[in-house]
Parts: C-alpha cells; sequence; structure tokens
C-alpha cells in the first residue's frame, strides 16, 4: 500500500517511497531539557511515533533518531537573549549539565508512559561538539559565513532559494527589519557559533577554531542528522513552530555543506492550544503529563485524545475532552476486554484500516472505523485479533489492558478467610455454608495455586 504523506517543503501530498529501501530514515527534533515537557509536546512526539507505527506497519525498517537539545537554543530565536539551559539552571540552582540530565530522563519517562516506541538513537547536542565544528567549518569553506563581535553567522543572503520551506517573504522582512539588529547583516542570518561573553564565565563551553563558545540551536540537528542518517534522507519531523526559524535554518546549512534539502518529506504536527493560547514552556504555567495523571487521568486518556485530531490540525486542549477521551477509551477497552481469546484477522477491516492510515495518516477516520468494528456483528475473536492488530499503530496497549481489581468489602474478605481456614481444618460443611454467604452477597471465591481469589460475580 502506497503511503501519502504531506510534505511542507512542497505544500503537497506525495506518494512516499524510501530512498534505500527498506529502510526509512527519520529524524525528529528533540526537547530542550531546561525543564519538563509540556503536554503540546508530547503531542507532537506521539504524531511522530504514529508516523513511525505506520510505515513499520507496512514493512519498512525505521531508523528513528531523536536529539536531546542542551545547549545552544537561545531564549530568542532572533540568537539573542540567555541561552535557555543556563537560564534553567539560574531557575533551579542546579548545574546546566545537572538539569539536562534531570528533564531528559523526566521526558523519556513521558513518552514511556505514552507508550511511543524509544528511538534508535538519542543523540545529545554536547556529546557532538566536534561534529558541529566541522559543520560550521565546511560551511565557512563555501564562504557563507562572517564573524561579528559575537560569533560566527549565517550569510542568509547567499543562498537564493533560502526560506523556501516557509515561504518566507525575504523582502518583506528585509524592509521591516529594526536598524539596530546587532551586527547581523541580514535579519535572517543566524549564529553558527557564540562566543561565550567575554565577562563571564559559561557553565557549557568549549574552544573552536573560532574561540571559546557554544554551538547554535539550528547546527546540531544538521549535524547530528548527518551523523547518524547522511546528509540526504527521508523524513525530517518537528512541530509547526520550526517551519519559518529552525527547519528552514536546517535546510540553509545542509545546502551550504552538501547542497541537499537535508530532507526528502518534511513533516510537521500541528500545535496543542490551550483556550485560544499557544501551550508554551516559556509562558511558566503548562500543563504536564504528570498534572494528568495527578488529576487521575490515564495517560493513555491523552494519546487517545491526540489521535482523535488529525495531525495538521490544532487541537484545544480541553478537560471536557479529555474526561470524554475517558469515557471512550474505557468502553474500548471494557468491550475488547468482553471478547475474550483473539481469532482471525477480518480482512476487510484490515484493508480499510491501511488505507486510512497510509492516507496521511487519517487517524480519526481510523478511530472511527474502530468504533465500526465495536457495532459490527463479527464473531468477538475475530473483533478482538483486528482489534489488535489495529493497535499496533493506535499504540493504546489493549492487548495488556486488564479490568482493575474491583474492591472488595471487608466482610466478605472475612467470610472468605473464615471458609479457607474450614476448609484447611476439613470442616466442610461450615466452609461449604460460608462459600453459600459470600455467594448470596454477589460474590464468588475463585481457588488458585496461590490460594483463594474472591471477585465480584458478573
Ligand atoms: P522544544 O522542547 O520547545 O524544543 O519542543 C519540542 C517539540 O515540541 C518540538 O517539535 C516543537 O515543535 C514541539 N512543540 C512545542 N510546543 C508545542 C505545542 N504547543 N503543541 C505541539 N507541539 C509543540
Ligand atoms: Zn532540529
Amino acid at each position: 500500500m502506497t503511503i501519502r504523506l504531506f510534505d511542507t517543503y512542497t505544500r503537497s501530498l506525495r506518494d512516499f517511497a524510501p530512498l534505500h529501501p527498506p529502510e526509512v530514515g527519520l529524524y525528529c527534533c528533540g526537547p530542550t531539557v531546561y525543564d519538563y515537557a509540556h503536554i503540546g509536546n508530547l503531542r507532537t512526539y506521539i504524531f511522530e511515533d504514529v508516523l513511525r507505527r505506520t510505515l513499520e506497519f507496512n514493512g519498512y525498517r525505521v531508523k528513528h533518531v531523536v536529539n536531546i537539545t542542551d545547549v545552544g537554543h537561545l531564549v530568542s530565536d532572533a540568537d539573542t537573549g540567555e541561552d535557555k539551559m543556563e537560564k534553567g539552571s539560574r531557575r533551579t540552582g542546579e548545574s546546566a549539565w545537572q538539569i539536562a540530565e534531570k528533564y531528559t530522563q523526566a521526558f523519556k519517562h513521558d513518552l514511556c508512559a505514552l507508550n511511543v516506541l524509544e528511538p534508535a538513537v538519542w543523540c545529545k547536542a554536547t556529546d557532538h561538539i566536534a561534529d558541529q565544528i566541522d559543520a560550521i567549518r565546511r560551511i565557512e569553506a563555501q564562504r557563507f559565513t562572517y564573524r561579528t563581535s559575537d560569533g560566527i553567522y549565517f550569510d542568509t543572503s547567499r543562498l537564493p532559494d533560502y526560506g523556501h520551506l516557509a515561504r518566507l517573504d525575504i523582502e518583506g522582512l528585509q524592509a521591516g527589519a529594526r536598524i539596530d539588529a546587532a551586527e547581523k547583516r541580514h535579519p535572517t542570518d543566524f549564529a553558527l557559533w557564540k562566543f561565550s561573553p567575554p565577562d563571564q564565565k559559561r557553565q557549557m563551553e568549549w574552544d573552536s577554531p573560532w574561540g571559546v563558545g557554544f554551538p547554535g540551536w539550528h547546527i546540531e540537528c544538521s549535524a547530528m542528522s548527518a551523523r547518524y542518517l547522511g546528509p540526504f534522507f527521508d523524513i525530517h519531523c518537528g512541530g509547526e513552530d520550526h517551519i519559518p526559524v529552525h527547519h528552514t535554518n536546517e535546510i540553509a546549512q545542509t545546502e551550504a555543506m552538501h547542497g541537499t534539502r537535508l530532507a526528502n518529506f518534511w513533516l510537521h504536527g500541528y500545535f496543542l492550544q490551550l483556550g485560544d493560547a499557544r501551550m508554551a514552556k516559556s509562558a511558566g504555567e503548562f500543563l504536564r503529563l504528570q498534572t494528568l495523571i495527578d488529576r487521575g487521568y490515564d495517560p493513555m486518556a491523552y494519546r487517545f485524545l491526540c489521535l482523535g485530531a488529525h495531525y495538521r490540525a490544532r487541537l484545544n486542549f480541553t478537560w471536557d475532552s479529555l474526561d470524554g477521551a475517558t469515557t471512550a477509551l474505557n468502553r474500548l477497552r471494557a468491550a475488547a476486554h468482553e471478547w475474550g481469546a483473539p481469532g482471525a484477522i477480518d480482512e476487510e477491516f484490515a484493508a480499510k484500516f491501511t488505507a486510512r492510515i497510509t492516507d496521511d495518516l487519517n487517524l480519526p477516520r481510523a478511530v472511527a472505523l474502530v468504533w465500526e468494528l465495536v457495532k459490527s456483528d463479527l464473531l468477538a475473536a475475530m473483533k478482538r485479533a483486528t482489534l489488535l492488530h489495529f493497535d499496533r499503530v493506535l499504540g493504546l496497549r489493549l492487548a495488556d489492558w486488564q479490568p482493575a481489581d474491583e474492591v472488595i468489602p471487608d466482610d466478605i474478605l472475612r467470610l472468605a478467610e473464615q471458609r479457607h481456614q474450614a476448609r484447611a481444618a476439613k470442616h466442610w460443611q461450615e466452609a461449604d455454608a460460608l462459600r453459600a454467604q459470600v455467594v448470596a452477597a454477589g460474590y464468588e471465591i475463585e481457588d488458585t495455586p496461590n490460594g483463594p481469589r474472591v471477585r465480584a460475580r458478573k
């Protein structure tokens, strides 16, 4: 089945074909680890996970690479302001290295709770400084750089199609630029290497051919994706905010170095919003996955909520919608549990499912198909097998789900214990009478190798 994906670079739906089948190189921009991930960030990783699962479902072998931005991401996209890591360090009192480690672990923990598959490669910017210096040298050798008092910059005017990804209006930007745009020659120019401030020792800084400092944020992705996937690979992903600056600049760097536009397909996940506002880490207050868990929600309900919206549509988060997703997911789980052991997959449903997910990951329609399956008159065993087949892409952990053990009242547990003692003493009549009382109260006792177990009767 051909997979059609919307490529931001060409603004069109294109048939996907890997450059080196059956392998697919997939690079996803990772988190800036100066704070916890919010549920907006996590929506993007769920989208990328569904993309990966869809590729694997269709027989491809995905080499999934995710970076960890632990240096160089400045507070302002205009290459001014503090490094987010150093700012995080001031906020928490821990070192930049400590907070990078802490928030990286917290991020991985969230992904695990959401059943996002582990990438083949995690790469940290601070582990790849030499690769980044090497990349900047290549760009310099192609005469795309200039030096200012605070760093080495990329001269975007040297690339005729700079900004194509975002359809940037370069002339308009130039006309509207403030005169005091530091020493940058053009408003779209960006830092490849920043010098440490002369009066200050940064926690994270390195020697380089240009002076002590640190790499810019964009160069890490061009350098690390080339290391693990080569200078032209299949799919590059990120959130929609990356289109005008970060990905535009990644493409510019790689065009300067290698003459390629970095990736064959560019896919972007649209934002999760809270009310009318974008959810942003820098806004200070944001919802974490842990906030949802603390309020009694299951992380899978959040995943299910995300599956209900197309990745190219913004999604407005409300507690009501999370309640709705919780109810629906529990209904689905209960139905799937009732169906018992899986039998054969229904081929007609399976074909429809594949058609929907390969149509630019139309998960809302794939979820609608799940409800059609629930309502259908197929045999229970077939329904279960078909649903578990779908769950390879949905990732809702439906195979593992068990109803939570019901709370059994103390007096019933006491009766069951007395019966257990009676049996041990071979007082059969007494044991039978006690069991009858338990049954009359609506419970049953199952004698298992680990001792008796009390359950509510269905
Ligand atoms: P960051 O940690 O800010 O570098 O972002 C990590 C990922 O989350 C990137 O792919 C961003 O594009 C994405 N992202 C940031 N904010 C949101 C949001 N509100 N909704 C969805 N994705 C987001
Ligand atoms: Zn990136």
